[in-house]
């Protein structure tokens, strides 16, 4: 099988299709493991915090221990002292060491009170529930002497001859929230714990939240994850306008819920990049079908351009069309009057020579599809002075032997005011269907104007070009009836073959006499027109009289070595206020050649005001 470009073009768009839902499943696909692999390394923080934690208790009930051997053995509260020193020195997690003896208070600051039984029971490392032998975990405190916030691991054991004994350690909340705070999930995530008792924050990497209420677990969420099994995940809370994931743990020695994670976003972040590729993909193939749209649009709607019957109908469906697709608001579309030489814009009335710029430029075509600009065109300083205007000149295509200048294959240009999509490839398009169209419009008009036997213009197209003349105001045109003499004799003897003959051997006359601006005309039978311009009446009657003796002068020939010769009639009048004037006052004059002999040239002037007759005999 041959492969053809079609098939490839074919399978572009299912391509492009296939390649965005490869992104959006690996975008989503990343997502995923992105998620997966967040969660694995906020748990993976919150083992080694738990550890760390359980390591700091165990190390302190160690401690504990070994102070309370050293107190019971020696009952030497120096030595006790000395050692306690010794611990809160070599490390920093504990803030202070405290021994209880009943009423007297040693702390490992030098601090000393005695008679303090009542005092200190309303210290918050003191439980009157704690049992001797027992450990026994305060609540989260801020310490008057180091201004701190800590908690408290406190021993309480029998001493002879003493009723209260017990030795507190401190732990320094702020320092292990320190040792914490490389526990980093992803980029912003973070480990921290809050003390179910009262929901307060006694671990955070931000050391200004101890000590407060927690804002992400509010209680609800708190008695959930006191109501689990200890350890799980909330996947998606709010917190400052985020939303955020945890994994927690409640499993460690200080029953602290121990939470790590981040904020759902910095997942998205990673998954989004890839995303946004087939965000990109998709716009490609968004604007590939919206180009296939509008190329489909005006294909659709340049067709039916073709079938206008009118310049206004013409006008008015191009407008829509250019609105709907280039969304230009106002359009004019200029036909190029061959006879005169001049641009015609019907529909706003307009009449302007050809700008300059633009005969030059039509050989090559190179404007089509450019934004044109006022300095360049007359035509554009006129209605579009300070706008962006299109100018597409409508040209016929020249053909190999066309030896003709370029500006007689202008038919028109059209002007496109404010363009909101201007590409030359539309453009070029509309300037297609709109040449057609016009091509076609003028053809039926051209059709519809003239007399099909002759290739005159027709009585209707003769009153169009008078009621033009009359509208411009213009002077100094005069209208002819011409009638062939006794033609009804010409069909009686010869036949109204050699009639049809004589008639086309008028017209022919007529397109000879006449110049190429003059309107000439079949009225109907036998019957002619002539609309003409002329520097005065005598120059008009020259010219009429010229053509008169040309008939006059020639013969038809009826068959081998015989032949006919025949004569017109001619009245005439200067174009006045009102075409029926006109046409009666011609048509009197005529009427008055006729009865005066007939073969000659009469003006209605001359007849009206009875001077000198301007009368030429045959
Ligand atoms: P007059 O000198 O007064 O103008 O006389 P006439 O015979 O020319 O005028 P009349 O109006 O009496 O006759 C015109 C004739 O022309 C009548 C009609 O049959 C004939 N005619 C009209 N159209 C055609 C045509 O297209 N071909 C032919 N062969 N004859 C036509
Ligand atoms: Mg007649
Ligand atoms: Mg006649």
């Amino acid at each position: 099988m041959e492969f053809k470009p079609k098939y490839l073009i074919k399978m572009v768009l299912p391509l492009l299709v296939l390649l965005v839902s490869a992104l959006v499943y690996l975008g989503y696909s990343d997502y995923r493991a992105i998620r997966d692999s967040a969660y694995s390394q906020a748990q993976a923080n919150l083992n080694v915090a738990k550890k760390y934690l359980d390591q700091n208790y165990i190390a302190a009930t160690n401690q504990l221990f070994l102070l309370s051997a050293i107190l019971k053995g020696a009952e030497n509260i120096p030595a006790f002292l000395d050692a306690a020193n010794y611990v809160v020195n070599n490390q920093n997690k504990f803030l202070e060491i405290g021994l209880l003896v009943d009423s007297d208070y040693y702390g490992t600051d030098g601090f000393h009170l005695s008679g303090i039984d009542e005092r200190v029971k309303r210290r918050p490392w003191y439980s009157d529930k704690q049992q001797s032998g027992d450990i026994f975990l305060s609540d989260l405190y801020h310490s008057n002497s180091t201004k701190k916030w800590c908690v408290a691991l406190v021993s309480k054991l029998t001493l002879p001859g003493k009723n209260d004994v017990r030795i507190m350690i401190e732990f320094d909340a702020g320092a292990m929230s320190d040792d914490l705070s490389g526990l980093k999930t992803m980029k912003n995530g973070y480990v921290y714990a809050i003390e179910p008792k009262t929901s307060r924050v006694v671990i955070h990497p931000d050391k200004a939240r101890l000590g407060v209420d927690s804002v992400s677990i509010n209680p609800e969420l708190l008695t959930q994850v006191l109501a689990g099994e200890g350890q799980g995940s909330i996947p998606s809370y709010q917190y400052d306008n985020q939303y955020k994931f945890s994994v927690y743990d409640t499993h460690n020695r200080f029953n602290w819920v121990l939470l790590s994670g981040t904020n759902n976003s910095e997942i998205a972040a990673n998954a989004l990049r890839i995303g946004v590729v087939g965000g990109a993909l998709m716009t490609v193939v968004f604007i590939i079908l919206l180009a296939g749209y509008l190329h489909t649009r005006v294909h659709q709607v340049g067709g039916q351009l073709i079938e206008a019957q009118e310049f206004d109908e013409l006008h008015e469906q191009l407008s829509a069309l250019l609105n709907d697709t280039m969304g230009s608001s106002r359009i004019y579309l200029f036909v190029m009057n061959t006879r005169e030489g001049v641009l015609e814009e019907a529909y706003h009335h307009i009449r302007a020579d050809v700008p300059a710029d633009l005969l030059c430029r039509i050989a090559g075509c190179q404007q089509l599809g450019r934004f044109c600009r006022p300095e360049q065109d007359e035509i554009v300083r006129l209605i579009a002075p300070s706008e962006p205007c299109i100018r597409l000149p409508l040209v016929n295509s020249a053909k190999a032997d066309d030896s003709q200048q370029a500006g007689s294959r202008l038919i028109g240009v059209l002007y496109i005011c404010q363009p909101g999509l201007a590409y030359p490839f539309f453009a070029k398009m509309i300037a297609n269907y709109t040449l057609s169209a016009l091509n076609q419009l003028l053809l039926t008009q051209h059709i519809r104007s003239e007399d099909q036997m002759t290739g005159l213009k027709n009585k209707n197209s003769l009153r169009q070009h008078m009621e033009q003349k009359l509208t411009d105001g213009a002077t100094g045109y005069f209208l002819a009836m011409i009638d062939v003499d006794d033609f009804k004799s010409v069909n009686d003897t010869y036949g109204h073959l050699l009639g049809d003959q004589v008639i086309l051997n008028v017209a022919s006359q007529m397109k000879r006499s006449f110049a190429p601006q003059a309107v000439l005309c079949r009225y109907g039978g036998e019957e002619f027109a002539v609309f003409m311009e002329a520097p005065d009446i005598e120059a008009a009657l020259k010219q009429l009289n010229d053509f008169r003796a040309s008939v006059a002068a020639s013969r038809i020939e009826v068959h081998e070595g015989v032949s006919c010769a025949i004569t017109v009639s001619i009245g005439f009048a200067p174009l006045r206020a009102g075409m029926e004037l006109t046409i009666s006052a011609a048509d009197r004059a005529l009427y008055q050649a006729k009865s005066q002999g007939k073969n000659q040239v009469l003006s209605a002037e001359t007849r009206s005001t009875g001077t000198e007759t301007a009368a030429v005999p045959a």
